[in-house]
């Protein structure tokens, strides 16, 4: 059960190929999502997920992303991270990183396949299989580069309307000790036309991370606003491309972490499997 095939075949492109995984039909069987009836649940162990989380910035991806990756037991990999993790490195790439990330724009698809190709790369050595991926593919080519090396089984699309987006990204802070992300952002959007209102509280920092928080450089209104824009225009498509696969699962927060952590893990069908997991812990 849950074996998991290397794919033979190499990438053209980026020299990207043997360092994806492909999924058997076995594994595949591990997305509740993808295979309807609830019949198809796997133990943690048995399951490799590779799914791909879609969505602007500011919705959530890394916080969903990074939560189902510990229930999971799969990598969470932010190519966000691996360009601050680069731009903080000051490596050769590094100037050239933070003119195009302070900008709000996209780095090309080139750098980005290869810094991603070296965080699985690192991985595979630790024994690391499976993968979520936050913030790739972020363009057509990214996306087709990894349908040539792999199987994605789900990509969760998370929403959330245009203003509430601007604020949770000015209201983002890390801090620079633990790591860990805050967001000081009070969200509370009306309902009308028809939409939910939305509510989130804050997530405060405890008192020993207060002083130690810092603000990301690409986290301005201008810039925000930049990289919606060209999430709407670059990113947008994908949705359809993978809808047209039977892949995309839309997911509207309802709201801050306690109303769509639940409902998130009941879209996928993995509510019951989260409770066993602390009964187990
Ligand atoms: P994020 O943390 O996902 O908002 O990413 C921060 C910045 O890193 C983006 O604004 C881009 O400049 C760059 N970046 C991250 N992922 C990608 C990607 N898949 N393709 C191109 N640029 C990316």
């Amino acid at each position: 059960m849950a074996r998991v095939l290397r794919v033979a075949r190499s990438s053209s492109l980026f020299g990207l190929g043997s360092r994806f995984y492909s999924t058997s039909a076995e594994v595949s069987h591990a997305s509740p999502f993808l295979h309807g009836g609830g019949a198809s649940r796997v133990l943690a162990k048995d399951r490799n997920v590779q799914w791909v989380f879609l969505g602007c910035p500011g919705v959530g991806k890394g916080t969903y992303a990074s939560r189902l990756s510990t229930l999971l037991g799969v990598p969470h990999i932010a190519t966000g991270d691996l360009v601050r993790e680069e731009l903080a490195s000051s490596g050769p790439l590094s100037r050239q990183l933070s003119e195009i990330v302070n900008q709000g724009k996209l780095v090309s698809d080139e750098i980005i396949v290869n810094l991603l190709s070296k965080r699985l790369e690192a991985g595979e050595a630790k024994g690391e299989s499976g993968f979520i991926l936050d913030g790739f593919p972020r363009t057509m080519r990214q996306a087709e580069i990894l349908g040539d090396v792999t199987d994605i089984d789900l990509v969760v699309n998370l929403k959330l309307p245009e203003e509430v987006l601007v604020d949770k990204c000015l209201g983002r802070r890390t801090c620079n000790q633990c790591g860990k992300g805050f967001n000081v952002a009070h969200i509370n959007l009306k309902g009308e036309n028809g939409k939910p209102a939305i509510s989130m509280d804050p997530l405060l920092p405890p008192p020993q991370c207060m002083s130690k928080l810092i603000t990301r450089a690409d986290d301005t209104e201008e810039v925000v606003k930049a990289r919606l824009r060209i999430y709407n225009e670059t990113s947008q498509p994908l949705e359809e491309y993978y809808r047209s696969k039977g892949k995309l699962m839309e997911f509207d927060l309802p709201g801050g972490i306690p109303e769509s952590w639940p409902r998130l893990l009941e879209a996928l069908r993995l509510d019951d499997y989260e409770e066993k997991q602390s009964v187990a812990a």
